[in-house]
C-alpha cells in the first residue's frame, strides 16, 4: 500500500464513525438533527473525510471552532450548513462567514451591533449563544430575552437557532447539569413570553445526547461519540461504539544490549538484562506525549510490550526481548488493536490524569491520516 514506507501515521477508521453516526441517531427523534462537531480537524481524524462520513451516515450540519476551519470544508466542496463555536468579533471576520456561508455564534449584544453594521447584502443567520453555567461563551441567561428582542431588531442578523452548553454532563452527579438545564428553560420561557416563535433551540453535547433524552431539543451537538469514545465509563452502555482512529508506526532498527545499559536521553531507563531494544519512527513531534515516558505500552505482533526510556522527538524504543521475532518494519500499535490487544486513548488519558478528547487532538500533522 501507499504507507509502506511511512514511519509513523495515523488509521481512521470511517465506517466505524458512520457506525456511531448511525448509533447516535437511534436515541434521538427522527426530527431531531445532529450535527457533528468536527472542530480541532475532527478531534485530529481529519475534517474533510469525517464530514463526508458524518453527512452520509445521519448528520445533517456541522460545527467547527473556527472561521479557516469552516473555509476548509467549504473549499472541500462540504454543502451542509456549518456553525462556528467559537467567538468572531470583526467585520472582516463576517465577511469572511458570510462569503462561505458560514454561520456566526453570537454571544454579546456588542457583537450583535457590529454583524449588524457589517453585513448589508444578505442576512445572515447567527446562532444566539446563552451562558447557563459554562461560564464560558454567551450573554448571561437571565438576560436571554433583551438580547434576542435586540437581535430581532437588526435587520440583516436571522435569529436561526438559540444555545447553550453543559459543564458537567458527564458527570455521575446531575445537580449541576440540571441546574443549567433549568435556567435554558427559563431562558426560553421568557423568550416565548415575548410572543415571539421560538426558533430551534440545542444544549447537548455527547454526555448529554448518551445520558438525558429531555435535552435534546431540536438537535444534538455531538463531538466525542462521534469518533467512537464514550465521555465517562458510567454512560457506555446506551450504545454500542467503535473507536475510529489508530496511531501506528514501524520498528526502524533492532539491537541486542547487555544488562546495565542505559537508554535514551537522561538514561532514566536501564537494563536489568541482557535486553531486544526495537527503535520506533513516531516521537513527542508526533503527539505522542512525553509525559508517557516508561510509562506506556504498545502493541506488536499481538502482543504488549514496554516503552522504555525517554520519549524522544522522533522516536522511541520499546524492550522486545519477550517477542523474538520483531524486526525492522513490523508495524508498532500506540493507540488501537493489535489481535486480541487494545490500547485506548482513555488509557493514555487515565496514565497522564487527561481527557481522551485532549489524547486525540494532539496527533500533529506530521502524522498523514489514512483512511481505512
Ligand atoms: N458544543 C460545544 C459548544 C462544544 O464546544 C463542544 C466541544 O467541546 C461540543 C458541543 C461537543 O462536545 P463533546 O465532544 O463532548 O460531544
Amino acid at each position: 500500500s501507499s504507507m509502506r514506507w511511512e514511519r509513523a501515521w495515523v488509521e481512521v477508521n470511517l465506517s466505524a464513525i458512520a457506525h456511531n453516526v448511525r448509533q447516535i441517531r437511534t436515541l434521538l427523534p427522527p426530527n431531531t438533527e445532529l450535527m457533528a462537531v468536527i472542530k480541532a480537524d475532527a478531534y485530529g481524524h481529519g475534517a474533510v473525510s469525517v464530514a463526508r462520513t458524518v453527512l452520509k451516515a445521519g448528520a445533517s450540519r456541522l460545527g467547527v471552532a473556527t472561521i479557516p476551519e469552516g473555509i476548509e470544508l467549504r473549499e472541500a466542496g462540504i454543502r451542509s450548513p456549518i456553525l462556528v463555536l467559537g467567538a468572531t468579533y470583526t467585520p472582516e471576520q463576517l465577511q469572511a462567514m458570510s462569503r462561505w456561508q458560514l454561520e456566526p455564534t453570537l454571544c454579546s449584544p456588542k457583537q450583535a451591533l457590529v454583524f449588524a453594521e457589517s453585513c448589508r447584502d444578505r442576512p445572515i443567520p447567527v446562532h444566539l449563544k446563552l451562558d447557563t453555567g459554562m461560564s464560558r461563551l454567551g450573554v448571561p441567561w437571565q438576560e436571554a430575552a433583551q438580547f434576542v428582542e435586540l437581535v430581532r431588531g437588526l435587520p440583516h442578523l436571522k435569529i436561526a437557532s438559540i444555545y447553550s452548553h453543559f459543564a458537567t454532563a458527564d458527570s455521575p452527579d446531575r445537580a449541576v447539569m440540571d441546574l443549567q438545564h433549568g435556567r435554558f428553560r427559563q431562558a426560553i420561557a421568557q423568550i416565548r413570553e415575548l410572543g415571539l416563535e421560538l426558533p430551534p433551540l440545542h444544549l447537548a453535547n455527547s454526555a448529554a445526547t448518551l445520558s438525558d433524552r429531555a435535552t435534546h431539543y431540536d438537535l444534538v451537538r455531538v463531538g466525542l461519540a462521534i469518533y467512537g469514545l464514550y465521555p465517562a465509563p458510567h454512560l457506555s452502555g446506551a450504545i454500542a461504539l467503535q473507536t475510529a482512529l489508530q496511531v501506528k508506526a514501524r520498528v526502524t532498527q533492532v539491537k541486542t544490549v547487555a544488562a546495565g545499559t542505559g537508554v535514551s536521553y537522561g538514561h532514566r531507563f536501564v537494563t536489568d538484562r541482557e535486553t531486544r531494544l526495537a527503535v520506533v519512527g513516531i516521537g513527542y513531534a508526533d503527539g505522542v506525549p512525553r509525559h508517557l515516558s516508561d510509562r506506556m505500552q504498545v502493541l506488536i505482533r499481538g502482543g504488549r510490550v514496554p516503552q522504555v526510556g525517554a520519549i524522544t522527538m522522533d522516536q522511541i524504543m520499546l524492550d522486545v526481548t519477550d517477542i523474538p521475532q520483531v524486526d525492522v518494519g513490523d508495524v508498532v500499535t500506540l493507540l488501537g488493536r493489535d489481535g486480541d490487544e487494545t490500547i485506548s486513548a482513555d488509557d493514555w488519558a487515565a496514565t497522564l490524569g487527561t481527557i481522551s478528547w485532549e489524547i486525540l487532538c494532539g496527533f500533529k500533522h506530521r502524522l498523514p491520516r489514512v483512511a481505512i
